[in-house]
């Protein structure tokens, strides 16, 4: 038995944990939870803890329905909202076959396969998101548009709000939970706030990020509100990105770091930025899974609609933040695609393999734009060589079926699934008549 799982063994016993939750991801992003009695531990470390993988969305074929979940000994922790007197801890697993194989669609899986290429080319992935939220009453019903609990915006000091003290107290148990927490602020939008995690290892950042989205939940039933996650809400306010900074290491060298090259980015660091412009467009289904996720890209308020990259400009798919010539390793490229409903594992695992290719290839970095594509005519635009992300779900699917990069990334059975599922979504939306169309069309009399 390996030295972390001993440490998890006994603080179990130390501290009383009645439950320890098994934690894993579904291919939409959805956290799966199974509780297990302490005494099973020792033999779900071994040996991994059965269940039926066919019920589990996108998880299997039907023929290969019996896996196991292993936990993640080091993604160890206590969760503080259950209290001490009845303590439950949760970990993080992988998800096997019977014949202890990693599930080939199991989204950790595959974030970890895109880790082991990029180790393989001698680097190590460092990610740091942004995470948007609204906070909402909590009446919920899907005919009216859902009502903020605040009317206030960018970067407020708020004195009046339904729920006073919701960043402090879902910081504070992030914390407890060993998650660092960066810095946080009331967003733009009323009700709508952002906390961004201290930079981590990719495959730690997708488990942080799936644990923050139950902490804000978690939270919000606490003070008696809404959250939610959902890309583009509210009709006249700003979406919920998930703008995440990626940096690359080659050991302890930051290998995007050169002070003298463009956006003071190292020649990796330039191909990086090359393949995720290359390849934006087909990874945009994985990245912005949703229907709703379209409203939100073309909504402008900072949230990209076009492929370009710009040092500074805040309306570009891929901005590279200013940094410190002293501080080498904060040297980054932000893709702003993301949005707060992406499956963290599976969007990482596609824009990092979108950047690794520019690596392997070689890409030639295109010249940085300093105008607001937003405000350029269809003309100029093609003029300038800019193409637009997939303004819809559907046309994302159609790209991400040519992808080659995202099947091998996703690998076939995942793939297949995504695409299967995705177009499903696009067809049904698509159908809908619409209050919109109903207000627009229909005699009034
Ligand atoms: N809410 C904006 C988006 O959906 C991002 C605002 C910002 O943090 O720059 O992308
Ligand atoms: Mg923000
Ligand atoms: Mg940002």
């Amino acid at each position: 038995m390996e030295r972390q799982q001993e440490y998890v063994l006994r603080t179990i016993e130390d501290k009383g944990v009645r439950f320890v939750r098994l934690w894993f991801t579904d291919v939409v992003g959805q956290l799966k939870s199974v509780a297990i009695a302490p005494a099973e531990l020792e033999e779900a470390f071994e040996e991994g803890i059965g269940f039926d993988g066919s019920s589990i969305q996108g998880m299997t074929r039907v023929y290969e329905d019996d896996m196991t979940v292993r936990p993640d000994a080091e993604t160890f922790s206590i969760l503080p909202w259950r209290g001490e007197d009845v303590p439950v801890a949760r970990m993080f697993c992988d998800v096997l076959t019977r014949d202890n194989e990693p599930v080939r669609s199991d989204p950790r899986s595959i974030l970890r396969r895109t880790l082991d290429k990029a180790a393989d080319m001698g680097f190590s992935c460092f990610v740091h998101p942004e995470v948007e939220f609204y906070l909402f009453h909590p009446e919920n019903d899907p005919n009216k548009e859902p009502v903020p609990i605040d009317n206030s915006s960018y970067f407020d000091h708020v004195t009046r709000s339904l729920a006073q003290n919701f960043r402090r107290d879902a910081i504070l148990t992030l914390e407890d939970m060993g998650i660092s927490v960066e810095f946080s602020h009331h967003e733009a939008g009323p009700g709508q706030n952002e906390i961004d995690l201290r930079s981590t290892d990719a495959l730690r950042m997708a488990d942080n990020v799936m644990t923050l989205k139950t902490v804000v939940e978690q939270i919000a039933i606490e003070q008696g509100v809404h959250a939610s996650f959902m890309p583009k809400p509210l009709v006249n306010s700003p979406g919920n990105g998930m703008h995440t900074h990626f940096s690359l290491f080659e050991g302890d060298r930051p290998a995007f770091h050169d002070a003298t090259g463009p956006g003071g980015l190292s020649r990796t660091g330039q191909k990086f930025v090359a393949g995720l412009l290359r390849h934006a467009r087909e990874i945009t289904a994985v990245t912005n899974q949703y229907v709703n996720s379209y409203k939100r890209l073309y909504s402008g308020d900072e949230a990209p609609s076009y492929v370009y990259w710009g040092p500074y400009s805040r309306s570009a798919l891929v901005r590279v933040p200013a940094h410190s010539p002293n501080k080498p390793q904060s040297t980054r490229v932000e893709y702003r695609a993301l949005d707060s409903a992406a499956n963290p594992y599976l969007a990482f695992a596609v824009v990092l393999r979108a950047g690794l290719r520019g690596i392997e290839r070689d890409y030639e970095l295109p010249v940085p734009t300093e105008t607001d594509v937003a405000f350029m005519s269809d003309l100029e635009r093609e003029i300038s060589g800019i193409e637009g992300l997939p303004s819809s779900l559907g046309e994302a699917v159609d790209l991400m079926k040519a992808s080659e990069l995202v099947a091998e990334t996703l690998g076939e059975d995942c793939f297949d699934y995504f695409l299967r599922d995705k177009r499903h979504e696009w067809n049904v939306y698509h159908r809908q008549v619409t209050p919109f169309e109903r207000t627009r069309f229909l005699p009034t009399c």
